[in-house]
């Protein structure tokens, strides 16, 4: 019997999260961001789910190898661009759009022999101070990017910081109006947060957007707003099963460091998942989870091969016991990755990165 842990891809969640991302601005065109394989999803597992996309966004060309060998023809865009003079060569065969956001990326398009001419993305730093020019030394990037005979069309690009939050989108969206205001080409600005929370102004609309988080089902600005206030479907779930139930007297304690100790008379189940699947160490006491579709908490310290739970709320939970550590349980109820993720300290985004390839995984 193989150990009963299990991740399941549901691709038609996936489906009904990109059409809510497209209802949240419907003249806009997608790119359904796949980078670090599809979040966590496996591109290959997700690529059903995602090809209403108008194309993916991804980070590095094995990927876009990846997404062209699922026989997808349409656009694909590289990210963070190019990384080294020789990727433009492969560009150019797998057809890819790319993000220019240095002036090295420019000098090798410029030496680059190319029949094909490329189609980029010149991104502005805004204000989030990773990538792209700054606002003054855009327009000079975009000029020498026109008159490269390799480059047949500039579109332009900015990225959010503060879309999720109270600082908002305003500042950049203004930085970003002023220095583009009279230069033609489409635009891409709008991850899930700023599609979300902003799409009333038209400027986030324009052209494409750039959804990931959400397309996965979890709630970009939680937990300001949940997935269920987003109307998002977990895309994934994670599951387990109880390999052994304890009774506790009070003054027992449970795991290592014996961080909990029981107050009274108590049953614990012992699941079949710990830090080396990816569940978060700092999750501990308190922290959701559903046994038998029935929400109850994490007791003790995750270790790495087992955590333990409270069977207090579920008195028919036994051995075998189905637990859902996030995602959609048997009978239906949701534990969105959200609510681990934050008890763990963290974001969806990391844990639906971070299961651990010794998690079989499945897709319904
Ligand atoms: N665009 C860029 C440039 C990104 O780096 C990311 C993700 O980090 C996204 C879009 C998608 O963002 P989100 O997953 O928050 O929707």
């Amino acid at each position: 019997m193989p150990r009963p842990i299990l991740a399941t891809i549901h691709v038609e969640a996936l489906r009904h999260n990109l059409s809510r991302m497209r209802a949240a601005a419907p003249d806009a065109r997608v790119w359904a961001v796949v980078k670090a394989n599809a979040y966590g999803h496996g591109i290959e597992r997700a690529f059903d789910g995602l090809r209403g996309a108008d194309g993916f966004a991804l980070l590095d060309l094995q990927e876009a190898e990846r997404v062209r060998a699922l026989d997808w023809r349409g656009p694909i865009l590289l990210l963070e661009g190019t990384f080294e003079p020789r990727d433009l060569e492969l560009c150019s065969r797998l057809g890819l759009w790319h993000v220019v956001h240095c002036e090295q990326q420019i000098d090798w398009l410029a030496a680059h022999k190319t029949q094909q001419p490329h189609r980029v993305f010149l991104k502005m730093n805004s204000g989030m101070n990773r990538l792209g020019f700054t606002p003054a030394a855009f327009r000079a990037a975009w000029t020498r990017l026109n008159a490269l005979p390799q480059v047949d069309e500039v579109s332009l690009m900015t990225h959010f910081s503060d879309s999720d939050g109270p600082r908002g989108i305003a500042h950049q969206m203004k930085t970003f109006a002023e220095a583009t205001r009279d230069l033609p080409g489409e635009r891409t600005l709008s991850n899930s947060a700023a599609t979300l929370r902003h799409a009333q102004d038209a400027g986030v609309r324009a052209d494409w957007l750039r959804p990931g988080i959400a397309v996965y089902g979890s709630a970009p600005d939680y937990p300001e707003n949940d997935a269920a206030h987003w109307q998002l479907r977990p895309a994934m779930t994670l599951t387990s099963r109880l390999i052994g139930v304890q009774q506790l007297q009070p003054g027992d304690t449970v795991g290592y460091g014996s961080s909990y100790t029981a107050e009274q008379p108590m049953r614990i189940g012992v699941v079949a998942c710990g830090y080396a699947d990816g569940y978060p160490r700092h999750c501990s006491t308190g922290t959701p989870v559903l046994v038998d579709g029935v929400r109850t908490r994490l007791v003790g310290r995750v270790s790495m091969d087992m955590l333990t739970v409270d069977l207090t709320p579920v008195p028919q939970a036994g051995f075998g016991s189905e637990v859902t550590l996030w995602g959609r349980a048997s009978n239906g109820q949701v534990l969105s990755i959200d609510e681990p993720a934050r008890a763990g300290g963290t974001l969806g985004y990391e844990l639906m990165c971070a299961v651990a390839p010794r998690v079989p995984v499945t897709v319904d």
